[in-house]
């Protein structure tokens, strides 16, 4: 069986259900990642989907993954262009019996599985970027509770433990390479990062599978989980909140990994309420992938899950003022300007600014989405989408949309205006 390993955010060897799979049944891999270039090139609001930071930190773990598969005698192949348009060139040049790939739940993403399917290439791709699998659920996903807090309560009280994280299947020692030697480097260029609260030019930040687990190992070495919860609603440094999600979005480590650090950290050093919520973190994380594949393309619609939110207006000066941190109010264009210009933002920023556009700027929120899909170092897409759904109303939560008081806000995390001064100085 002739394979080709198609890597999309999934880029490590270890913990990778989907390359196991393809390890355990095949006899020659070819291994791709395509930095995707869309067919009609349309982008929604006129934005780029992957900005500066993010291709830098996708940069830096595709040479760390391209070493590891060196070490088992394996080639990554990398290519910027449209998916679909390359890998079917590669299926006939290389006479490729099966793609395999991670099953993004997403619809611009099961399109490009829809579209090698209508050309009679086998693709077999498998969903795991969750914590638990779909079997372990305690319902079907077209039962899956409208409300957060039931499907937290029904996964607890069901007892169900995350899956242990599995290692590369020896098999690929076995299984002979193919190589299309062809590694077209993403175009990145290196900006201060000194500023920032995930500073992608400094060692421990690196992007990449070994990094992140190094990251992860750091992580629970230290005693940061257990004041994780008074913590995590801080606005800057590196040190608040886990710091976990750039390395999740893009698959160099597993929501399996965290868990199994997580659960070591508990049993043998420290269990206690911070601890437990760093896991209520990952279930927020779980419940939007869930809900992705319940509702599928209606979360991108304007009104998204809401019918009654057809009149949503957009105003494009107002949400110009906002990417560009020119509003007039300071505390956004702070939060506004640390995403431009990092990659990051904190949850708390992220919710107030959200709120800010949507709310007092009378922007489309999916306008807002968008912006961040392009800026931020650790998008991804479930989270996203159902973040700004949740704060524009639009997703499942029954008491509507978030509304934050900013001036409020500003006083309780940013009562000195440190934060202001430090990202409009
Ligand atoms: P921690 O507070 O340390 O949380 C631990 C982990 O739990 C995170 O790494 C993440 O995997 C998960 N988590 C925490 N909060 C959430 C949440 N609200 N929703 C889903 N998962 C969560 N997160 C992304 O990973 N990618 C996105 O594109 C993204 N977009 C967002 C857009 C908006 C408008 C909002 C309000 C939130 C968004 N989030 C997104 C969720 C959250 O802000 C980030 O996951 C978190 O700030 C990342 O920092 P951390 O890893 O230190 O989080």
């Amino acid at each position: 069986m002739r394979s080709l390993y198609w890597f999309r955010n999934d880029l490590r060897l270890n913990d990778n259900l989907s390359l196991n799979l393809a390890v355990k049944n095949s006899d020659a891999i070819l291994f791709v990642h395509i930095n995707d270039i869309p067919k009609e090139i349309n982008y929604p609001w006129r934005l780029l989907e992957i900005g500066q930071h993010r291709k830098l930190f996708l940069s830096q773990g595709l040479s760390e993954l391209k070493k590891n598969l060196s070490k088992y005698g394996h080639q990554l192949n990398l290519y910027t262009d449209n998916s679909v348009r390359i890998l079917s060139n590669l299926v006939k040049k290389y006479q490729i019996d099966t793609i395999y790939c991670e099953l993004i739940n997403a619809p611009d993403e099961i399109k490009q599985i829809k579209l090698l399917e209508d050309m009679k290439i086998n693709v077999v791709s498998f969903f795991h970027s969750s914590l638990f699998m779909q079997n372990q659920l305690p319902f079907s996903v077209a039962e899956l509770p409208n409300i957060f807090s039931d499907f937290r309560k029904a996964i607890e009280s069901g007892e169900v433990k995350p899956n242990e994280p599995v290692s590369i299947s020896k098999n690929i020692f076995n299984i002979k390479p193919i190589t299309d030697n062809q590694s077209v480097m993403l175009d990145t260029y290196p900006l201060d990062y000194s500023k920032s609260s995930f500073p992608i030019t400094q060692k421990n930040f690196i992007g990449g599978e070994e990094s992140g687990i190094v990251y992860l190992k750091k992580y629970f070495q230290s005693n940061k989980a257990e004041s994780y919860k008074h913590t995590r609603n801080e606005l800057t440094g590196i040190n608040f909140s886990t710091k976990f999600s750039p390395w999740l979005s893009l698959g160099y480590i597993s929501a399996r990994q965290v868990f199994s650090y997580l659960d070591e950290y508990e049993n043998n050093i420290k269990k206690n309420e911070s601890t437990y919520w760093i896991f209520f973190e990952l279930l927020w994380r779980d419940y939007f992938r869930f809900i992705m594949i319940k509702y599928g393309e209606k979360l991108f619609y304007k009104s998204g899950l809401n019918l009654s939110k057809q009149n949503i207006r957009h105003d494009d000066s107002s949400f110009e003022l906002w990417t560009t941190g020119n509003t007039k109010n300071k505390f956004i264009n702070a939060g506004m300007n640390e995403l431009r210009l990092t990659g990051f933002l904190s949850n708390r920023m992220r919710q107030i600014v959200a709120s800010y556009l949507i709310n007092e700027l009378g922007c489309d929120w999916r306008a807002g989405a968008a912006w961040f899909e392009s800026k931020l170092i650790d998008y991804d897409v479930y989270s996203n989408q159902g973040n700004w759904a949740y704060m524009a109303g639009c997703g499942t939560d029954p008491r509507g949309g978030r509304f934050f008081n900013i001036e409020k806000q500003q006083k309780t995390y940013d009562g000195k205006s440190t934060y202001q001064l430090f990202w409009n100085s």
